[in-house]
């Protein structure tokens, strides 16, 4: 059997989602390369006796391993280490090299802030070298150090600020006491299918006839969910197993999905577009995508070598005076239509001496919308020199946010097909 963990998030703040959580999933992402079982995420407030519920709810499951994060910090409310030794039925102890360790860090601090009482600030800190007796400390990366404290479970506490939790994370991964808890654990196979252009329930319906027909299904652990307005379809098998199983479910979804089917490696379509867009120059034309697709396209290393600039357009003087549409072909088809699009884009290309264009132009926010052009509508263009030019008009759901996420998704697709020379020029 694979070991099995919990993570326990603690604070006020993110249990009443003034925050939201970025431990318990990016922990939740190394457990699964490490190949441990995760069966609980909780999240609990800064209250000693519910974050001692939380630990002992999760010894109750079995598990071989706690992660908490949060509440080492020097003040009052931070617990968690105290509650942690007390859960473990070990008494804290003083470590003086870790206290002289965090006088140091502590000193470097503060040579910035000179009017601060030095030995104010060290007895608050004292707090945090109190260790439970026979814990690993981890060094901090901030001040706050974390531990690893050994037993049935093994409890690994760790800070709540997400840059040094992560930075603290292999140091924890590599004491005895991970190491032992965790010695169980399965190296799993994982991969990722992406596909864009389908509906949910058609990836379920070829998952049935997947399971109807190929030998060793049961072997495959499925997993499909929608993001970015893209199928994501992540299978888990032990080592070894069910290969052949998988191999069969890859062809069949080719097979059925000829066309949605974009990355059998699981890589993303931005890094696609990143890969195609080499020794190009891009440029965006946006009005209801507010220089997201610009954000977007900018995101990938390397891409100040292809991407030449962008305008954000929203009035039709804008549309006019920076990417040259005309503004009687706006007064006769509107802001929002392929045509202006098609404009947008061909504006792009030469205001930037740019050899690839994409223009997003459509109505993301409530208000903006009409009988014939509801909320959602929104007109593409991806325009090349060299490769012709790609066009949609889609209705897209959703709120404000949603639609501009999914516009971006889309004219990213377009692009990838585009360049890919997948699609004859439709202008
Ligand atoms: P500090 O010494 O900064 O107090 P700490 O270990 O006590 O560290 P918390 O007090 O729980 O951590 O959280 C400090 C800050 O770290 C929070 O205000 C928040 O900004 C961030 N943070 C904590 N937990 C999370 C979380 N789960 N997801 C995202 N951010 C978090
Ligand atoms: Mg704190």
């Amino acid at each position: 059997m694979s070991a099995r963990a919990g993570i326990v998030v603690t604070g006020t703040e993110v249990l009443t989602g003034r925050i939201s959580d970025r431990n318990g999933p990016w922990l939740s992402d190394r457990l699964l390369e490490l190949g441990i079982e995760l069966a609980h995420i909780t999240i609990t407030g800064d209250r000693p006796e519910d974050m001692e519920a939380q630990l002992r709810f999760m010894a109750e499951q079995g598990v071989d391993l706690v992660i908490t994060s949060g509440g080492l910090g020097p003040t009052a409310d931070d617990m968690t280490v105290e509650v942690v030794a007390r859960f473990a039925g070990r008494p804290l102890v003083l470590d003086e090299a870790l206290e002289q360790r965090i006088a140091d860090i502590l000193r470097g601090l503060m040579q910035r802030f000179r009017h601060w009482d030095f030995d104010a600030v060290r007895a608050a800190n004292r707090k945090q070298a109190l260790v439970p007796e026979g814990a690993h400390v981890i060094n901090p990366v901030g001040t706050a150090p974390g531990v690893v404290v050994p037993g049935k479970p093994t409890v690994v506490v760790l800070p709540g600020p997400p840059r040094e939790l992560q930075g603290m994370w292999e140091e924890a991964v590599s004491t005895p006491a991970f190491q032992e808890a965790t010695a169980g654990r399965t190296d799993y196979e994982q991969d990722t299918l992406l596909l864009f252009g389908l509906p949910e329930s058609g990836m379920a319906e070829t998952l049935r006839v997947a399971e109807r027909e190929i030998d060793g299904f049961d072997r495959l652990e499925i997993t499909t969910c929608l993001r970015r307005g893209e199928v994501e379809v992540v299978t888990r098998r032990e080592p070894g197993e069910g290969e052949a199983a998988y191999a069969s479910l890859v062809e069949l979804i080719r097979s059925r999905h000829p066309r949605e089917l974009f990355s059998e490696d699981g890589s993303r379509v931005d890094d696609q577009v990143a890969a195609l867009l080499a020794g190009r120059r891009i440029a965006t034309a946006e009005s209801c995508t507010a220089g997201l697709m610009a954000a977007r396209l900018t995101e990938r290393p390397g891409s100040s070598g292809y991407v030449a600039g962008g305008v954000v357009a929203y009035g039709n003087e804008a549309k006019s005076g920076l990417l040259g549409v005309g503004p009687a072909l706006i007064e006769r088809h509107g802001a929002v239509s392929p045509e202006v699009a098609e404009a947008m884009a061909l504006g792009a290309l030469e205001r930037f001496g740019a050899d690839t264009a994409v223009a997003i132009t459509g109505i993301a926010g409530p208000g903006g919308g009409s009988k014939e052009k509801p909320v959602g509508t929104v007109s593409f263009c991806v325009s090349t020199t060299d490769r012709g030019s790609l066009a949609r008009d889609i209705l897209l759901p959703g709120g404000r946010a949603d639609v501009r996420e999914r516009s971006t998704t889309v004219a990213m697709h377009l692009l990838r097909r585009l360049l890919r020379g997948e699609e004859e020029g439709i202008l």
